[in-house]
């Protein structure tokens, strides 16, 4: 972990660098074209060894990841020219590709790797100073993913297994504190770490000082299962044996060294807490089982905004500070705000992690294939603007693909909120509502849902265009059975609450047929992860798809095969 003056330095070079923000960015994108000039993919635009920012606006254009397929296709494939970097890249991401289609390759290197040292670092200071932490541990839901190489040999899997897989990653970031040894994290069965994590976690519940887990809805399904196995983790304390359920000889291995005598004292203790919390629905468990526990750290923004209650139900009185916002692509922003509620969580860009421009979306842009970008220092509060990012991964005036709002400034660096993925988008014909708009309309909609026993479990969205008109369709599993009178309710409120004009003028023309809300049977949520995780995303990097596209065929039988009502909105 970080140690204490390194603190202090840390805020010291962040503070120092945002208050020269613009100067920092030029002087990246300096570097970055001194070193990756003369690449095959920047050559054919003329840049002719410039590097200043006017230039490379100029002559590079705005791209996506498919433009950059072929090149990275060719990379994964075994050239080791400098396609797109000039050091040849040997491992790839695959990103989710839960938030947007299907999943892509990115390059990963080291300067990648330095990037998220650097903002875990950052972000470790900032929380630190308003929640200092003693020598205890993170019980910290981490998985990995499945490994996989490339026909030209090169490792491919998802970023959070390239960075533990990096010994410099283990020394300086938080994992090295975890109650969890490494086995767990690096077995590749997420349902035998997952049981391990708790147990770690129960067994040095008082060491325990902060409990994460990437995306809130890893943090929820970790205290669902505990919520299933508390008996037989307080079982296997008590006895100092594992149960029969883990597996893996290397788990098992390292797991003996923690559960090494019976201890029924604790047993005693744990099974006490976990008794009370079974009959009150686990209402504050975080906080009752690890009484130092000083905050919950988990991304709650964006997709994840409709767990936040969740994860509160969990968390009792404990602050939940946001984790930082990074991607396959790169480090897009840090958390320095940590005391802000999970409703106004900002994010604060890190000029010297890569070089951003943003496109004003707005009607200045509308239909334009190369629309105009402001520099990180131009943003406008109030504006929301879509990520441009170049990096030293080989990506230069990359679409992101994520939406965000400037909130303010850090210094002269600009601070966002997190709203959506630009593509997952929602159209019939001339209207066009985005992953914010479902996640607004169902926050309206859930609000006529009484309590706890009849709550919104998950939610997707789809658009039919199998029966004419096309109409829009959202799946939701609840925790208990709705009337049909509510559900009639809430489909109205869900079609209302798409506000767009082009939506609300073909739904009066009847060129869009009425929302269907399908209810889904419990557990069609958990089915659609497990799906996931057999196509290799690592369960915390799974983000719960809130778009599905017709090209999701698994996904789209997944739920198509598990509803259980239906019924039609009848606003319009
Ligand atoms: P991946 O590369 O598959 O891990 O996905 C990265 C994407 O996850 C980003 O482009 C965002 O859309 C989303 N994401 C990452 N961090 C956050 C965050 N803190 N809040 C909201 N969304 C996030």
């Amino acid at each position: 972990m970080v140690a204490e003056a390194n603190v202090e330095k840390l805020i010291d070079d962040f503070e120092a660098m945002t208050k020269d923000a613009g100067r920092v960015q030029t002087e990246f994108l300096e570097k970055l074209l001194k070193e990756n000039g003369e690449v095959e993919y920047l050559q054919k635009f003329g840049l002719n060894g410039r590097t200043d920012p006017e230039s490379y606006k100029s002559c590079v254009p705005l791209v996506t990841h498919e433009d950059l397929q072929p090149y990275i296709q060719k990379i994964a494939d075994g050239d080791t020219s400098p396609v797109l970097t000039k050091k040849p890249i040997t491992i790839l991401s695959q990103t989710s590709g839960t938030s947007g289609g299907a999943p892509k390759y990115i390059p990963f290197n080291e300067q990648l790797l330095d990037s998220f040292v650097q903002l875990l670092q950052t972000s470790f200071a900032y929380r630190n100073r308003e929640f200092p932490l003693g020598n205890g541990k993170g019980l910290q839901f981490n998985f990995v993913g499945k490994l996989c190489t490339t026909i030209g040999g090169l490792r491919l899997t998802n970023l959070q297994t390239n960075l533990f897989m990096n010994p410099k990653w283990s020394e300086t970031s938080m994992k090295s504190n975890s109650c969890s040894p490494e086995e767990v994290v690096n077995a590749y069965d997420y349902q035998q770490t997952l049981y391990c994590h708790l147990l770690c976690g129960l067994i040095q519940h008082e060491e325990v000082e902060f409990v994460m887990g990437a995306f809130a809805h890893t943090v929820i399904m970790a205290f669902q299962t505990l919520s299933q196995v508390w008996q037989e983790l307080i079982r296997d304390i008590r006895t100092g044996q594992l149960s029969d359920r883990i597996t893996v000889p290397s788990i098992r291995e390292a797991m003996s060294k923690l559960l090494d005598k019976p201890d029924p004292e604790k047993a005693d203790l744990i099974y006490k807490r976990c008794l009370n919390l079974s009959e009150s629905n686990w209402i504050g468990a975080i906080p009752i089982l690890f009484p130092n526990a000083k905050y919950v750290h988990t991304i709650t923004t964006g997709a994840m905004t409709a767990y936040a209650n969740k994860v509160r139900h969990y968390s009792g009185d404990l602050p939940i500070v946001c984790l930082d916002y990074g991607a396959s692509e790169g480090v897009i922003g840090v958390n320095v705000n940590p005391r802000l509620t999970l409703e106004s969580t900002i994010f604060t860009a890190v000029p010297n992690l890569g070089y951003f421009e943003f496109i004003p979306l707005d009607d200045s842009n509308e239909g334009d294939e190369q629309p105009n970008t402001v520099a990180l220092t131009q943003v406008e509060v109030g504006k929301e603007y879509e990520i441009v990012l170049s990096s030293f991964t080989g990506l230069y005036r990359y679409k992101v693909g994520d939406v965000v709002r400037i909130t303010g400034f850090y210094n002269s660096c600009p601070q966002f909120k997190f709203l959506c993925r630009k593509t997952a988008l929602l159209t019939v014909n001339v209207d066009k509502n985005t992953e914010q708009d479902v996640l607004l309309s169902v926050a309206a909609a859930q609000k006529l849902l009484p309590n706890e026993n009849l709550g919104l479990v998950d939610f997707t969205s789809h658009v039919d265009k199998v029966l004419e008109p096309g109409h829009y369709v959202i799946f939701w599993e609840l925790s208990g059975e709705a009337s049909e009178e509510l559900l009639g309710k809430c489909c109205n409120i869900l079609d209302t609450s798409f506000l767009d004009l082009g939506y609300i003028t073909s739904r009066k023309s009847k060129t869009i047929g009425p929302l269907e809300l399908r209810i889904v049977k419990n557990g069609t949520f958990h089915k659609i992860l497990e799906y996931a995780l057999r196509k290799g995303t690592p369960v915390s990097q799974f983000k719960t798809p809130r778009y599905v596209p017709p090209a999701s065929k698994g996904v789209l039988e997944i739920l198509e095969g598990n509803v259980v009502k239906k019924c039609f909105s009848t606003a319009y």
